[in-house]
């Protein structure tokens, strides 16, 4: 069977240079809305499991194998996360979840020691920050005007972002803190309603008072990519990113040289895959995790033995 050129693969079509790359991945992403399950709430809170979702990451235990869960939303905090994703019946850990709240958080403790930090979200940017060792700005102190020194404003999933707070976060911004997003993702994949992204929202808004643009530390950042390697000891090239998001997951992957797998079980379609501009062209279009699965489990298991 030939495959068109320039077209992504399905699973049955697959040549024998894209076997090799799978076969040869150490590290597994796996984005959570869209790829694993479908929810209305980012994190997976009332969600339910899309086939072969539990299939998948076994196999890649299985097989050796390390796996990490990526959501782009930050309101909940990671061992929050993993809570859901074990309730749904997924073997996942508190440490194969990963945010952009962790990716902030690591990013900032290492770019400004010492540096004071202004951000805003739920307990899933707050917390895992503090966790982080990185001080924190009190949001009622910034609000009042006796913010003090901010190296960085970081903008998470805030549904109670008014006034007093574009206040507050343009103050610190002009005074030239930096400012960042956790994700400027415009929507989620979900089940019924429409699930917008709050903090690229917020960020777009803050960038259009201040005149200052923003940095996103999600996927797909170069943070992201480097912290999803650095957790699953992968290097680019041994690294599967597997999501349902062309802009998302797929860019992020062939910007930094890794195998991207497109999922068709949430924001984009097989056939915006296969049309979409060569930056964000899937190695490899999938309508179910169970083919993901019989791949990882087809191939060689990798030749590296450490398993910690
Ligand atoms: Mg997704």
């Amino acid at each position: 069977m030939t495959t068109p050129l320039n077209t992504p693969p399905s699973s049955s079509a697959i040549t024998q240079d894209l076997a090799d790359r799978i076969s040869r991945a150490h590290g597994v992403m796996f984005d959570i809305d869209g790829c694993l399950l479908l929810a209305d709430q980012p994190g997976g809170y009332g969600g339910t499991l899309l086939p072969g979702a539990a299939q998948a990451l076994k196999a890649v235990g299985a097989t050796r194998r390390r796996f990490v869960c990526f959501t782009n939303g930050s309101f909940q905090t990671p061992s929050a996360i993993a809570g859901t994703l074990r309730e749904l019946g997924l073997e996942v850990t508190d440490e194969q979840v990963m945010t952009p709240a962790v990716v902030a958080a690591e990013t900032i403790a290492r770019r400004y020691p010492g540096g004071r930090v202004l951000a805003f979200g739920g307990p899933g940017v707050i917390e895992t920050f503090t966790t982080h060792g990185v001080e924190l700005v009190a949001v009622e102190e910034a609000i009042a005007g006796r913010a003090g020194d901010v190296a960085a404003v970081v903008i998470g999933w805030d549904t109670e972002f008014g006034r007093s707070k574009i206040v507050a976060a343009a103050e610190a911004v002009l005074a030239g803190a930096t400012l960042y997003a956790t994700s400027d993702a415009p929507t989620f994949a979900s089940h019924h309603r429409l699930n917008v992204g709050v903090s690229g929202f917020i960020a777009a808004g803050l960038s259009h008072v201040t005149g200052h643009p923003y940095r996103v530390l999600g996927k797909p950042s170069a943070e992201a990519f480097e912290a999803i390697c650095a957790r699953t000891g992968a290097t680019a090239e041994e690294l599967l990113i597997v999501g349902d998001d062309l802009q998302l997951e797929t860019s992020m992957a062939v910007r930094h040289g890794a195998t991207a797998v497109l999922m068709t079980t949430g924001t984009h379609s097989r056939q915006e895959a296969e049309h979409a501009n060569p930056e964000r062209r899937p190695d490899l279009i999938l309508d179910s995790l169970d083919e993901l699965a019989h791949l990882l489990r087809a191939g060689t298991t990798p030749s590296r033995t450490e398993n910690s």
